[in-house]
């Protein structure tokens, strides 16, 4: 099995960290890439497991030293892929997943011409917005933020290689799984 750089992406509540964490649970050999980013923790969010939380000044440095492999700004704030979390797995031999918005998913690929886009997408919009709202992490205006970006990110679905339907957890968790194995096999 070859290691292979993963990336998924798709809408603000399509379901991604839940999927990617079921994934993991059944690949621990799966690395995952920490962002940097320079929104506010939400409760629960420790820095340097669920981020880097970076101020503005420090994420300006960051780039300012080449530190990122992409990064872009998403839902009012700036979040990157640091070079060194990629680095880090690859050079383990492990395959590696980053979680990272569609403008950072093309960056990669065109840097990584073999990283595989992966794309997450919610059963239908009433559900993406039912799943939004029933997370309850964000204030009415970043939910109608993130919907509108939605929008605009599902049109970009078929330049991925390869796209899974969240719907039923359990069913996207193995279609998931196959994707990367499938890959890993080529
Ligand atoms: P994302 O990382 O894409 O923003 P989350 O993983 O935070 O999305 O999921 C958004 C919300 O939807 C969470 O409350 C999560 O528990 C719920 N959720 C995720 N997948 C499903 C699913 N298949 N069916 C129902 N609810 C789901
Ligand atoms: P959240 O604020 O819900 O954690 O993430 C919001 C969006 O930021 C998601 O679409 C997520 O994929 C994206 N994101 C998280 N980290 C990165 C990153 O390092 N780079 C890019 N380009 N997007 C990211």
């Amino acid at each position: 099995m070859a290691p292979r750089l993963f990336v998924v992406s798709g809408p603000s509540g399509a379901g991604k960290g839940t999927l990617v964490s079921r994934v993991r649970e059944a690949r621990p050999d799966l690395g995952l890439s920490v962002s940097a980013t320079t929104r506010d923790p939400r409760p629960g969010e420790e820095d340097g497991v669920a981020y880097h939380f970076l101020t503005d000044e420090a994420f300006d440095q960051a780039i300012q030293e080449g530190r990122f492999l992409e990064w872009a700004h998403v839902a009012g704030h700036r979040s990157g892929t640091l070079l060194s979390e990629v680095d880090k797995n690859l050079s383990q031999g492990h395959s590696l997943i980053l979680e990272i918005d569609v403008q950072g998913a093309l960056q990669v690929k065109e840097i990584y011409p073999d990283a595989v886009l992966v794309f997450i997408e919610p059963p239908s919009k009433e559900e993406l917005e039912r799943r939004l709202r029933g997370r309850g992490t964000e204030a009415e205006k970043d939910v109608q933020l993130r919907l509108g970006i939605a929008a605009q990110e599902m049109e970009l679905a078929s330049s991925y290689d390869a796209r899974v339907i969240n719907d039923d957890l359990e069913v996207a968790t193995h279609e998931l799984l196959d994707v990367l194995s499938s890959f890993e096999s080529e």
